[in-house]
């Protein structure tokens, strides 16, 4: 069996160059560098401004770059049979817009860098533009001649094709979704006045002829006032989620008490903790969250109304809100012991009118996609773990930005 052969010094590292697999450019700028040391000699010290109002003399130094080699990867780049193609054809493979990143490589070495990156446009030999990103390094800055300077290309065009694209893609969801969040805002307000209409009409033929028109009507007309009183509840939760703006700028989300909105939330609803005769426990110490005080508001009212509207019959209510802050996110749980959710259910109800109950008990399906609306703003979740007959907890999470300290 033959050991196989190991290649050492030079060759080991022209094979290294040859098959990389980066286009690599081995170039000397040592004339660069003489330009410039000539420019100083002059009296030039604004390396910038004088090229930039010279522009040809950019030109002249990009000249002075003598290209010694060119790997594989760089020839089938530009589509050159050979490295002499390639460097023969050296000056017509950039393009005008490439003059500023060459101005603006010149001043870097001129200032001292020792490296420099930028993206540029480049022509293949078949007339392809493509966008690459240059990087040019000074092998032997000690030496201070600028002889050995290595060049390499990473092809972007793909990458930034795909990202255009999906910025594209993104664009046009957000418009489709600004349409549908106009439209559902138009068709709840447009519904508000003909259902304030129907109910006055009704309540006045209640008022006024129920004994003309007997007991059968008399109860369609209770039935009319009911279904529109709902419906009335329904157009209005419509309108609050088309309403539901996004906040102007997330990351100077000023940082709200948690504590101060839970109890803000717990008195509004006092009525309804009363009249269930719920135990109510909040945290003593929820934390700082970045997050518009509404919405958290939003959050903690729709959740801790949930929690007691869907008690159990069997037992006395008991709701518990707490919070921890935990790897760069505030996490929030409302628990309680009521009927719980079937696994089947558990995602659905945070869909739009998305309900697991008829008018036994009051609601329009909206509370919970409100909720996931306004979380989905602030990139955080929100989910459910639940056991039916056992209670739910509803979990949701915020992340929190540096200047938020955990407690
Ligand atoms: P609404 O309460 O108006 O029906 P939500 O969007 O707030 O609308 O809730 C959607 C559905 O999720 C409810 O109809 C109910 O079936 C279920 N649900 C929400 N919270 C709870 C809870 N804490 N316990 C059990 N079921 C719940």
């Amino acid at each position: 069996m033959t050991s196989p052969v190991e290649i050492r010094g030079e060759p080991r590292f022209r094979l290294l160059f040859e098959r990389a697999p980066v286009a690599i450019w081995d170039e000397d700028f040592s004339g660069v560098k003489d330009f410039l040391d000539d420019l100083f000699f002059s009296g030039v010290i604004d390396i910038r401004r004088h090229l930039q109002s010279n522009p040809d003399l950019v030109g002249d130094a990009i000249r002075r770059v003598q290209v010694r080699h060119v790997n594989r990867i760089a020839r089938e780049f530009y589509g050159a049979d050979s490295e002499e193609d390639l460097i023969r054809a050296l000056p017509s493979l950039f393009d005008a817009t490439a003059l500023q990143v060459f101005t603006d490589e010149i001043v870097a070495l001129a200032e001292g860098a020792t490296t420099f990156t930028a993206e540029l446009l480049a022509i293949t030999l078949t007339g392809e533009r493509r966008l690459v990103q240059m990087n040019v390094s000074l092998l032997l800055a000690e030496a201070d001649d600028w002889s050995q300077v290595v060049v390499t290309f990473t092809d972007l065009t793909e990458r930034k094709r795909l990202e255009q694209s999906l910025e594209l893609a993104n664009e046009k969801l957000r418009r489709v979704n600004a349409d549908l969040e106009q439209f559902a805002f138009a068709a709840a307000h447009d519904l508000t006045e003909p259902l304030r209409t129907i109910s006055l009409y009704a309540q006045l033929l209640q008022k006024f002829q129920t004994e003309r028109l007997g007991p059968a009507a008399d109860t369609a007309l209770a039935s009319i006032l009911q279904n529109t009183s709902r419906m009335r509840t329904l157009v209005g939760d419509l309108l609050t989620y088309a309403q539901m703006a996004e906040p102007a700028d997330l990351s100077r989300c000023p940082g709200v008490d948690a504590n101060t909105i839970a109890r803000e939330v717990l008195l509004g609803i006092a009525g309804a903790i009363e009249e269930a005769g719920a135990s109510v426990d909040v945290s003593c110490a929820l934390p700082a969250v970045a997050i518009q005080a509404g919405h958290l508001r939003q959050l903690l009212q729709n959740l801790l109304v949930n929690a007691i509207k869907y008690r159990s019959p069997d037992r006395a209510v008991e709701v518990r809100l707490t919070a921890s802050q935990s790897s760069g996110e505030a996490v929030f749980c409302v628990s309680d012991n009521g009927i719980g959710i079937g696994p089947d259910y558990q995602n659905r109800i945070f869909g739009i009118f998305n309900r697991l109950h008829g008018i036994e008990i009051e609601g329009s399906g909206i509370g919970l996609a409100l909720c996931k609306k306004i979380i989905e703003q602030y990139n955080g979740r929100l989910w459910v773990e639940s056991e039916e007959g056992s209670g739910s907890k509803f979990y949701f999470a915020i992340p929190s930005p540096a200047y938020i300290q955990p407690r």
